[in-house]
């Protein structure tokens, strides 16, 4: 099929290598365990250590502090695998290529020697609470406070929908730190969450998809965090800080999308092949046929504007707009194939155990995190 034709211009014999790595571990270690973690809303703890041991974890950090020394090259083929296995709910996203990331890039010499090895093992797992219950999209209104008390921060505050709530040992928080206007006041803050005091893991959110997705609501009642824990070597420089690392998380959620358009494509074509009515198979009705032809486009289109992406931000040249972009055309298609999708299964697409519904109610989120595509969609028009 014409999926299996295209070839991604960044591909190399090594990245193939890592590919057959991944879908091997995924479908020894992921794939028979997807309805339990889903049950019980987390993958295991255990998996993480597994990811770990299989080189998967951070990547794309440098080998001096534990990990792959990839690029985000390395990165996209760990997505794609797991998207075209039809999971969300490792968010190795969140660990490895948005969490690791900011410790790579703003941490001192002394804190990415603390955290990276341990993250790129899989002793330790990373997530990022910039939400809250009164600000999402606008993160200039965050209200968590970091007050310096002596070498402390205190903090307080409350985070919502938070990935990897759960497990997470390192936590970046955004905070308050200062009553400048904006996001001048902003500064981000590693908490090591292990025995914490004040620092409260609130309900695991019920959802309408991802339910293997570790999400949870976070809260932090006079909670103490070393003043050496600050990224950057002043307060005050978050805003700038996510705004520099948003456009990576960005093309990590299009890469996925596009990879789990394929994955809807897939599955409903077997399926129409298979499937008999009226005296043939679904196949045989023109309406499917031009249906999963036109998913076909749309996820090779989607798949053609990442690959041209990563090249791109390998390359240092992918801009805020440009992710954005990806972010919002890439996770819209992955939407609109796994309905086109779905509906070819009739009936049993609404069924939880079949993968399409899982993908179906998996990919709606995907135009919500990391930033809203109407967000996208500003951030496209400004650059206009
Ligand atoms: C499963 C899941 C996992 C998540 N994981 C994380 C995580 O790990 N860490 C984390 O910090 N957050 C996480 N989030 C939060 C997510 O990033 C936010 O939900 C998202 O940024 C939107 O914020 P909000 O929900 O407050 O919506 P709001 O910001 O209140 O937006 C509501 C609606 O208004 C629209 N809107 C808002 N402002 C504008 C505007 N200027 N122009 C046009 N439309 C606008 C939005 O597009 C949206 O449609 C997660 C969310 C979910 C559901």
């Amino acid at each position: 099929m014409l999926l299996d034709d295209h070839r991604s211009p960044w591909m190399t014999e090594e990245l193939e290598d890592l590919r057959k790595l991944t879908r091997t571990f995924l479908a020894k270690e992921l794939v028979p365990h997807q309805e339990r973690f889903a049950e019980q809303h987390m993958v295991d703890r255990d998996f993480w250590r597994k990811a770990g041991d299989a080189g998967l974890l951070c990547i794309s950090i440098p080998q001096e502090y534990g990990g792959g020394g990839g690029t985000f090259e390395h990165e996209s083929v760990i997505a794609i695998e797991q998207a075209l296995v039809g999971d969300d709910g490792w968010a190795n996203g969140v660990h490895s290529t948005i969490v690791a990331h900011y410790i790579n890039a703003f941490g001192s010499e002394e804190q990415k020697r603390r955290w990276l090895p341990g993250m790129a093992s899989g002793e330790l797992v990373g997530a990022i609470a910039m939400t809250e219950p009164t600000t999402g999209s606008d993160l200039q209104r965050v209200r968590t406070r970091a007050v310096r008390d002596g070498d402390d921060y205190v903090i307080s505050g409350s985070k919502t929908f938070i990935s990897n709530g759960t497990h997470c040992d390192v936590l970046i928080i955004v905070a308050r730190t200062g009553d400048e206007a904006g996001g001048k006041g902003l500064s981000l803050i590693v908490a090591e969450t292990a025995d914490l005091s004040g620092f409260e893991r609130g309900r695991v959110l019920q959802k309408i998809g991802q339910h293997s997705q570790d999400t949870r609501e976070l809260s932090f009642v006079d909670m103490r965090v070393p003043t050496a824990n600050l990224l950057g070597d002043r307060e005050g420089l978050g805003f700038v800080q996510l705004m520099q690392q948003l456009p990576q998380e960005r093309l990590i959620i299009a890469v996925g999308a596009a990879a789990s358009a394929e994955a809807s494509v897939r599955l409903a074509t077997a399926y129409a092949k298979d499937r008999e009515a009226f005296g043939d198979n679904l196949m045989s009705f023109q309406n499917t046929r031009f249906v999963l032809a036109e998913c076909v486009g749309d996820a090779l289109a989607a798949r053609t504007l990442v690959d041209s992406c990563i090249t791109r931000h390998v390359a240092g040249e992918l801009d805020a707009a440009g992710a954005s972009l990806a972010k919002f055309w890439c996770t819209d298609v992955q939407n609109k194939v796994a309905d086109k999708c779905l509906q070819i299964f009739g009936g049993y697409g609404f069924m939880a155990e079949y993968p399409i519904a899982r993908i179906f109610a998996g990919a709606r989120v995907q135009k919500i995190y990391g930033g809203t595509n109407e967000i996208m969609k500003e951030l496209v028009a400004r650059s206009l």
